[in-house]
């Protein structure tokens, strides 16, 4: 099978969240099962030259997006089985960061109807085209309207982002015929055009990240405003769980961190350990338990509740690490924290790769306690180097994450039910409990977690399945 990946973003080349790791990763799965997997994302000021000076030019087209009529470049490289495509506009493209600009919807819209003009351009026709989240729902759409026959599958890797413009955006920004596209309801949702909501429709195959969050999305707590949405698709609808670069994230060769270690051999981890809290100016405990969170500081996170629980958490007498950025009153709810318990507890608020890399490694404990999660990678990346994820039971965590409370001979990490600080607290009392009380019982826990199958492989073959069958192979 030919199949053309289409994201906003992708490690190793761009990255703001889970989304590029799992862009990153599935379609080098795809492609080492033996089909083609081709990858194709705009060329941000972002990627670096170091990327730039292993791309090929393949040439240019001009893109009409209503009135509009805008330069694209395409450049590919190679990369683990891989082609990525890049298409290049720096007007919409070389920013200071991959989104949250004015005119987001423009952009991506752009890039949209730039991936379905370039078609012609590969050497090759894809059999399929996978779409990834509110940036590129606007493709399917656009590959009805130049008739391709082409399959689309359309993945929601986070519902509470859906792509909501006013209703006047349809034909002035978007390009396209209202009457077919708006008055027929596709674009349609409350009196708005919802990007999300048209590619729900008009795929031929809709999936999210993990099948709890399936299930979750046909409830109208879970699915912002689309539930009803979700309701009416679900005979193309499923849940293919996401899994992790195993390659990329292994403490036995990551040249990011200050040792490397095994879930037999563990010394090394001890060495992060103490690395990690002289980087962070944190005490140089070592039986102190360290408690991290590598996260966007945003509410469906739950900061909200880290930040109720926070003298709570201090209580228990680990020390805390956070990493993120995200909401202005949260950053600042941070550093202040961090003022008052100096020594203790470590904000570093922004995006460090790297860091992300050595507080997986250098942390006993792993702190999620999201609100909604659709996967959730971190905690996964957690458990890979050896931090015990403590996760609220909702989406993805749920799948990924066993507990290893009473009774439960064979979990991985802790877990609590009610979206609710107290209830954290008590988990998170329980994790330093073992941390502290029964060290054999937190090495069993910590390795049952090290020891974990988060790879590809499994999921990879669900995604093939779902070209298969509309392939009708
Ligand atoms: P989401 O995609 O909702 O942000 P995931 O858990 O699926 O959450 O993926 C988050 C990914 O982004 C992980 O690889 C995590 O390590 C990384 N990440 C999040 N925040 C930061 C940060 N501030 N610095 C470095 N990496 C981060």
């Amino acid at each position: 099978m030919d199949i053309l990946y289409v994201t906003s973003e992708a490690a190793p080349f761009c990255k703001t969240g889970g989304l590029a790791d799992v862009l990153g990763s599935l379609p080098p799965a795809v492609a080492a099962g033996g089909d083609r997997a081709a990858v194709i994302l705009p060329l941000y000021g972002q990627v670096s030259d170091a990327w730039r000076e292993k791309m090929r030019w393949h040439g240019y087209t001009y893109v009409d997006l209503a009135w509009r009529h805008e330069y694209c470049g395409l450049f590919s490289l190679e990369h683990r089985g891989v082609v990525w495509y890049f298409l290049d506009n720096e007007r919409y493209f070389r920013r200071g960061a991959l989104y949250g600009q004015m005119d987001d919807g423009e952009r991506f819209a752009f890039f949209s109807k730039a991936v379905v003009s370039v078609l012609p351009m590969l050497e090759w026709r894809p059999e399929v085209i996978h779409c990834n989240d509110w940036q590129t729902a606007l493709v399917p759409i656009y590959l009805k309207t130049v008739a391709e026959n082409v399959s689309t599958v359309f993945t929601i890797h986070n519902i509470e982002y859906q792509g909501k413009y006013g209703a006047d955006t349809v034909e002035d920004l978007f390009g396209l015929n209202r009457g077919d596209w708006y008055e027929s309801g596709v674009l349609q949702m409350d009196g708005c055009v919802n990007l999300m909501k048209g590619a729900m429709v008009t795929a031929d195959a809709v999936t999210t990240v993990s099948p709890t969050y399936a299930a979750q999305l046909r409830e109208s707590a879970y699915a912002a405003g689309l539930d009803s949405v979700v309701r009416s698709i679900q005979w193309k609808f499923s849940g293919v769980l996401n899994g992790i670069d195993m390659v990329s994230y292994d403490p036995e060769c990551d040249p990011d961190l200050p040792a490397r270690y095994t879930a037999a051999e563990s010394e090394g981890k001890t060495l992060c350990k103490a690395a990690l809290q002289q980087e962070l100016g944190l005490a140089q405990e070592e039986g102190t338990p360290v408690l991290s969170m590598v996260t966007r500081l945003v509410g469906h996170k739950g900061v909200d509740l880290v930040c109720q629980a926070l003298d709570g958490i201090m209580a228990t007498g680990c020390q805390l690490v956070v990493l993120g950025s995200g909401d202005g009153g949260y950053e600042n709810f941070f550093r202040h924290a961090q003022n008052r318990y100096p020594g203790r507890l470590c904000a570093w608020i922004g995006y460090n790769e790297g860091l992300s890399r050595r507080i997986y490694a250098g942390s006993d404990l792993f702190l999620m306690p999201s609100k909604s999660e659709p996967c959730g990678l971190s905690q996964m990346i957690a458990m890979r180097y050896g931090a015990v994820p403590i996760v609220r039971q909702t989406g993805g965590l749920n799948d990924t994450v066993r507990s290893c409370q009473v009774g439960q001979p064979d979990g991985n990490g802790y877990v609590f039910a009610a979206y609710d600080a107290g209830a954290m607290l008590d988990t998170i009392g329980q994790a330093v409990g073992l941390y502290h009380g029964d060290a054999e019982g937190f090495r069993m826990v910590r390795r049952r977690g090290m020891e974990g199958d988060f790879s590809w492989d499994r999921s990879a073959g669900a995604y093939r399945n779902i070209y298969g069958k509309l392939l009708g192979r």
